[in-house]
C-alpha cells in the first residue's frame, strides 16, 4: 500500500481536471491568439478558465495574469512592482519564512542595491511561525515600495495575518504582494477581504496540472513585465498561452471552490487524527507551528534524535511519502530555513517531518501511517548514538 502524504509538494490531477484538459490537447489545439475557429475555441477555453480562477479568489477576470506557476507569479509580482516604482532609493519588506521564490528574489534585490528588511516570525512555543503585523509596520521606511508576505506557509502550514498587513500597507501607500500558493484551495482566499494588490496561486497545489499558475494584479497596480514578446495577457505576460494547462487550472479552481468546505473538514479530521496519534505514540514528538492558525491539511512534527533524511528514506521504503521540508530543498543537507526561523535548533530542524494531506487521502492511508511512522522513528532512534530520547526529554525544559 502506497500512502502519499506530501500534498504541499504537489497533488495528483483530479480526474475531472484531466477530462477537461484532454479536448485541448486533441481537437481544440489552436493558438488562443489566432482569429480562426480553432484559435477561437482555444480562446474560449482560456476565457472560461480565467473566470473560474478569478471566482476562486474573488477577483475580476481582467485582474488575472496566467503564468507558468507560483514561482513565476512571485517573481513577476516582486520584480514587476519594484521595477515599476519610481525613485532612486527603494526598500522591500518580507519575512523569514517565505518560499525561496520570494526570498531568493529578495537576495537578488540586495545584489542590485535595493535594501530588504526580512522580518522575523514568532519563535514562542505554541505560536511559532507567525509574523506580527506590528513588526511589518516598524520596518516601514519612506522609500519602502513593496511588502511581500505569504498567506499559508508551505512547511508549517501557519496562516499569516494578511488582512492586518494589508491595512498597514494601504495606510502607508505601499504595494502589498501575498504568496497564496499554499492557501488557495485549502482555506478561503478572497482578495477583497485580504487586501493585497498582488496575489500568487499555482494549479498543482490543488489538483490541477503542474506548470500553470496565476498572479492577481489589482486594477490600477503598476507592474513592469518580466518578459517581452507578443501581446498575450494584455502585455503583462507574453508568450503563447498554455491552453490545456490553463483549462485544467480553471477546472481545478471550480472544484476547489465547490468542494472547499467539505474537503477541508474531512482533511482536518484526518490530519488531527494522524497528529494526535503520532504525539501519543512517539515519545518526545512535538508539533511545529501555531496549531490554532494553520491550514487544515498540514502537520509538521519534530521527532528529536531521529534524522529527518533517514526517516524519509525508511518511510519511503515502507510506502509512505512525506517530506523533510520544502520539496525544492530536499537533497540539500541544510536544515529548513523556515524551521530555523520558527526557533527550532539545527538538530530539531533536521529531525522534523511534514505530512500534508489532500482530497484523495483516505482514512486507511492515515491509519497505515499511524502504524508505520512510530516503528520507523523507534528504529532510526535506536541507531542514533545519542542517549535514549525519553531520558533526554526528562532533562529538557519545555520551550
Ligand atoms: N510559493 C509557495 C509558498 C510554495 O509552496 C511553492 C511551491 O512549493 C511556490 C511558491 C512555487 O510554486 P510552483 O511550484 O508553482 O512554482
Amino acid at each position: 500500500m502506497r500512502v502519499y502524504l506530501d500534498y504541499n509538494a504537489t497533488t495528483p490531477v483530479d480526474s475531472a481536471v484531466l477530462e477537461a484538459m484532454l479536448p485541448y490537447l486533441r481537437d481544440n489545439f489552436g493558438n488562443a491568439g489566432s482569429v480562426h475557429t480553432p484559435g477561437q475555441r482555444a480562446r474560449a477555453g482560456v476565457d472560461a478558465a480565467r473566470e473560474s480562477v478569478a471566482a476562486l479568489i474573488g477577483a475580476k477576470p481582467s485582474e488575472i495574469v496566467f503564468t507558468s506557476g507560483g514561482t513565476e507569479a512571485d517573481n513577476l509580482a516582486v520584480f514587476g512592482v519594484v521595477a515599476a516604482s519610481p525613485g532612486p532609493r527603494k526598500h522591500v519588506i518580507t519575512t523569514s519564512i517565505e518560499h525561496h521564490a520570494v526570498l531568493h528574489s529578495c537576495e537578488e534585490f540586495t545584489r542590485r542595491g535595493i535594501e530588504v528588511t526580512v522580518v522575523p516570525v514568532s519563535q514562542r512555543r505554541g505560536s511559532e511561525g507567525v509574523v506580527d503585523p506590528e513588526e511589518i509596520r516598524r520596518a516601514l521606511r519612506p522609500e519602502t515600495v513593496l511588502i511581500s508576505v505569504m498567506h499559508a506557509n508551505n512547511e508549517l502550514g501557519t496562516v499569516q495575518p494578511i488582512e492586518e498587513i494589508g491595512r498597514i500597507a494601504s495606510e502607508a501607500g505601499v504595494r502589498f504582494h501575498c504568496d497564496a500558493v499554499q492557501s488557495a484551495g485549502k482555506i478561503p482566499v478572497d482578495v477583497r477581504a485580504l487586501g493585497p494588490d498582488l496575489l500568487s496561486i499555482s494549479a498543482h497545489k490543488f489538483c490541477g496540472p503542474k506548470g500553470v499558475g496565476a498572479l492577481f494584479v489589482r486594477s490600477g497596480t503598476a507592474l513592469e513585465p518580466r518578459f517581452y514578446g507578443g501581446h498575450a495577457e494584455r502585455d503583462r505576460r507574453p508568450g503563447t498561452e498554455n491552453v490545456p494547462g490553463i483549462v485544467g487550472f480553471g477546472k481545478a479552481a471550480e472544484l476547489a471552490r465547490k468542494l472547499l468546505a467539505e474537503d477541508s473538514a474531512r482533511i482536518r479530521e484526518l490530519r488531527d487524527r494522524l497528529e494526535s496519534a503520532l504525539l501519543e505514540r512517539i515519545p518526545g514528538a512535538q508539533v511545529n507551528g501555531d496549531r490554532a492558525r494553520r491550514v487544515p491539511n498540514t502537520t509538521n512534527t519534530t521527532f528529536a534524535n531521529a534524522g529527518g533524511e533517514a526517516l524519509l528514506i525508511a518511510l519511503d521504503l515502507q510506502g509512505i511519502a512525506c517530506s523533510t521540508g520544502a520539496a525544492c530543498s530536499s537533497g540539500s543537507t541544510e536544515p529548513s530555513h523556515v524551521l530555523l526561523a520558527a526557533g527550532l535548533t539545527h538538530d530539531d530542524a533536521r529531525s522534523s517531518l511534514r505530512f500534508s494531506l489532500g482530497r484523495a487521502t483516505t482514512r486507511e492511508e492515515v491509519e497505515r501511517a499511524i502504524e508505520v511512522v512510530p516503528e520507523v522513528v523507534e528504529r532510526i532512534r535506536s541507531l542514533s548514538p545519542r542517549a535514549p530520547v525519553a531520558a533526554q526529554w526528562a532533562a529538557v525544559p519545555i520551550r
